[in-house]
């Protein structure tokens, strides 16, 4: 439907991220709103610390490559890619328009989220990563600001950044260049992967739903639940509380299901880890009922509304 990038006219900025970044544009023709990425290349020769927002070629490609092979409502649809030459290049991706913004700033508004919508959340990412796995990709950098929400209250998972193809050959890069936000969410085996992985290679699927059980606990609790909250986060402080600290501050009030839904993604041996399929049976967010209804986790719809009025 979209043939050309200058059908496009930009809006405004929805987000910056490391790759680059994305705006809200208009199609003329078809007088539809999208979410348009923009990746600028890095080349090569010019990779000094002066361009933070620039990425290699590998990394655009490989995100390409996977956007382009995803099709899930769980998943952020990207209906076309431009490759220009402008500048050193760049990778544009047309994604569906997500209004509602991402789980990052809704947690941001509303400091914390009620179990019920919680269940649904975890529910709609886990479906999302079961689709991903099977399709043999892991997604990598499960967080807030990766989950989206639309106009309908649907969360879906975006950002294929530092997703990787297992099997592919591809060394899955897995370097967060500088980033605490995304590796506050990595797992003991991703963080340390000498002492947490050995010589049995783990493939990342596990790594996923650790993630899960992070994003999970921070909606219940407000902030980020891995380390105290007026602890100063620097990496030490951080790396610590992701590889030895101990058993997760859990409110009180918390369900028993909760519980033990984020204990088994958020065990620190993935051999142990709760796989995508258990958790999707797991009763926190299978045998719910909903106080608001009981929908399938396809209509989710309304349970994210204060998102999108936000
Ligand atoms: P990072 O490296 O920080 O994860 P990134 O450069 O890989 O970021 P994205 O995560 O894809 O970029 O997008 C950055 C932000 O832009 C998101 O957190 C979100 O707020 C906004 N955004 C991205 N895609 C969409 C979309 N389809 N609809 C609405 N907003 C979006
Ligand atoms: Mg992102």
């Amino acid at each position: 439907i979209i043939e050309n990038l200058s059908d496009l006219k930009k809006l405004a900025v929805l987000g910056h991220g490391n790759g680059g970044t994305v705006y809200k544009v208009h199609h003329q023709r078809s007088s539809s709103i999208y979410a348009l990425k923009v990746l600028r290349f890095n080349n090569q020769n010019n990779n000094n610390a002066a361009a933070p927002m620039m990425i290699s070629h590998q990394a655009a490609a490989r995100e390409a490559e996977i956007l382009k092979r995803v099709d899930s409502q769980f998943i952020v649809k990207c209906h076309a890619v431009f490759h220009t030459i402008s500048g050193g290049g760049e990778l544009c991706f047309v994604m569906e328009h997500m209004e509602g913004g991402s789980l990052y700033e809704a947690l941001r508004a509303h400091e914390k989220l009620s179990e019920d919508v919680i269940s649904r959340v975890a529910q709609c990412v886990l479906k999302g990563l079961q689709y991903l796995h099977g399709m043999k990709i892991v997604h990598g950098d499960i967080k807030p600001s990766n989950l989206l929400i639309n106009a309908k209250g649907e969360i879906k998972i975006a950002d294929f950044g530092v997703s990787r193809i297992v099997g592919s050959g591809n060394v899955g890069n897995a370097s967060c260049e500088g980033c605490m936000g995304t590796c506050a969410y990595m797992s003991p085996e991703r963080v340390d992967p000498e002492r947490w992985d050995g010589d049995d290679n783990a493939d990342g699927f596990a790594g996923d739903v650790w993630s899960v059980g992070v994003v999970v606990l921070e909606c219940l609790v407000g902030h980020y639940p891995l380390i105290g909250m007026g602890e100063k986060p620097d990496w030490a402080a951080l790396i610590w509380g992701i590889c030895f600290g101990e058993r997760l501050e859990i409110p009180e009030s918390a369900s028993p299901e909760f519980r033990s839904f984020v204990w088994r993604c958020l065990e620190k041996d993935w051999r142990k880890r709760g796989s995508v399929e258990e958790l999707l049976q797991h009763p926190f967010v299978n045998n719910r009922c909903f106080t608001t209804s009981c929908a399938s986790a396809t209509s989710n719809h309304g349970l994210l509304d204060f998102a999108f009025h936000a």
